[in-house]
């Protein structure tokens, strides 16, 4: 098993030195700084849900609110052991900046519960999610604030948010969450539209160096929703998939790995370890392995000042949020990594959950050819604009984002002015 954690910053803490970088750069304006840097509001729940075993447990949830200087909040909520309110505030501001990468009107909000998933029954994982929707229920809606799912949640508790939220307004709303059941009003092409986006950031950075897909080793941490779509679709686009781990183990074969079979074998044993299509190696020990592209899709602070210099990927696809430590952003800078950042790479997922958010507001629901095309227009069109930004400040791409999403923001509170 790895350690997953660099203690040398938290999420938040990386969160602000990349903004300091990028804000000093822009000489943005120290009141404006200081405004952007800190998050709206948050909200702390204390949920009380009824156990299996007729116990009564408390569970702490969070909702943090970054910016709705662009429009409506937009962000994931996760479940976990480790989820804490320091990390749910570095990923709500890591989301206005991703909102304002792929330019679509949101701003940033991430929410989290902090309960041990894999003790948990269905019963009691649905308990949590509508007690907690709950008690965040005047500050979520469609103009307000619009969860998805992140780590350990997915369709089944985006239905369940949906449902609760409706019938407290008394309303159908489907609006109020996006990573639903195609059948409530998902989007066709959310469930891949994070791995996908991965690819087509990939895909970009591929054409820059005049390289060939079908020569392109890729490398997977994280076998979930993102991992799994991302290793699928670059497979079938023509990339060679040569390991792939998730959180039990992993599995590596430098001639390429059978995708369609290893997903059928995780679809039944709930985990890639033990395939027989390559030999085993530890979830840490495939992030060193030789290859062109590596995908973190997996959890934060994976690459850190401890092995970014045993990195030897020449590009980094960051499908997890904040999988880099900033210190280890300088050793791969040094070492000439191309780093997609995870506000760009992982971007696909909120831009089609804005499209599954316009659909359902317009009760007209698109094609999955359309949303594709959609999502590769906006896709190629930020990793452009990054790439302009790196060029024309001379910095690398990680603070490119920023400074684009940073001056984004900055224009619409210009724009808006200071209510007092
Ligand atoms: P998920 O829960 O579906 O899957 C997580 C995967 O990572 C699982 O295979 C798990 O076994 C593996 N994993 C967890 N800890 C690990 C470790 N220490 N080492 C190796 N593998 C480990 O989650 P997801 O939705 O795929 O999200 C993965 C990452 O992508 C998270 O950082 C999330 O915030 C980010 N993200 C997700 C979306 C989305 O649309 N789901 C969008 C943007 C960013």
């Amino acid at each position: 098993m790895i350690e997953a954690i660099d203690k040398e910053l938290s999420i938040f803490e990386s969160m602000g030195a990349r903004f300091d970088i990028a804000a000093r750069k822009l000489n943005l304006d120290p009141g404006l700084e200081k405004y952007l840097r800190t998050p709206n509001r948050e909200i702390i729940v204390h949920i009380p849900v009824t156990m299996d075993n007729g116990r009564l447990e408390v569970f702490d949830g969070f909702r943090v609110q970054h910016s709705i200087a662009r429009g409506p909040c937009k962000g994931g909520v996760r479940f976990g052991s480790q989820v804490t309110l320091d990390e749910i505030r570095g990923l709500a501001a890591e989301m206005t900046w991703k909102c304002a990468v792929v330019n679509i009107p949101f701003g940033g909000a991430k929410g989290g519960v902090a309960c041990d998933v894999p003790n948990l029954s269905p019963g009691e994982l649905e308990r949590i999610t509508r007690r907690y929707t709950a008690e965040i229920l005047d500050y979520i809606g469609p103009e307000r604030d619009v969860p998805a799912p992140d780590m350990n949640t997915n369709e089944q508790t985006m239905a369940w948010i949906m449902d609760t939220y409706s019938m407290h307004v008394r309303h159908t709303t489907t609006a109020v969450v996006t990573g639903k059941p195609i059948d409530l009003g998902g989007s066709k092409g959310r469930r891949e539209a994070t791995g996908r986006g991965c690819m087509m950031t990939c895909d970009e950075a591929l054409k820059r160096f005049g390289r060939e897909k079908q020569s392109t080793r890729v490398i997977v941490q994280g076998f979930g929703n993102v991992g799994s779509q991302a290793a699928r679709l670059m497979h079938e686009s023509g990339y060679k998939i040569i390991g792939v781990a998730d959180i039990a183990g992993g599995v590596f074969n430098p001639h390429g790995l059978d995708i369609p079979a290893l997903l059928e074998y995780a679809n039944k044993n709930h985990s890639v370890q033990g395939f027989s299509g390559g030999e085993s190696i530890t979830n840490g020990d495939i992030l060193e392995q030789d290859c062109d592209v590596l995908l973190p899709a997996a959890t934060e602070s994976v690459i850190n000042s401890k092995n970014a210099d045993r990195i030897k990927a020449r590009i980094l696809v960051e499908g997890a949020n904040s999988p880099t430590t900033p210190p280890a952003d300088q050793i791969l800078f040094d070492r000439g990594v191309f780093v997609i950042p995870d506000i760009l790479a992982n971007a696909g997922g909120v831009t089609v959950s804005y499209f599954e958010w316009v659909q359902d507001r317009e009760g007209y629901f698109w094609t999955e050819q359309v949303v594709n095309e959609r999502l590769h227009a906006i896709m190629v069109s930020a990793f452009e604009q990054v790439a302009a930004y790196g060029e024309k400040y001379n910095v690398n791409n990680r603070i490119a984002a920023y400074m684009l999403a940073i001056d984004r923001v900055a224009f619409s509170l210009k724009l808006r002015g200071i209510y007092a």
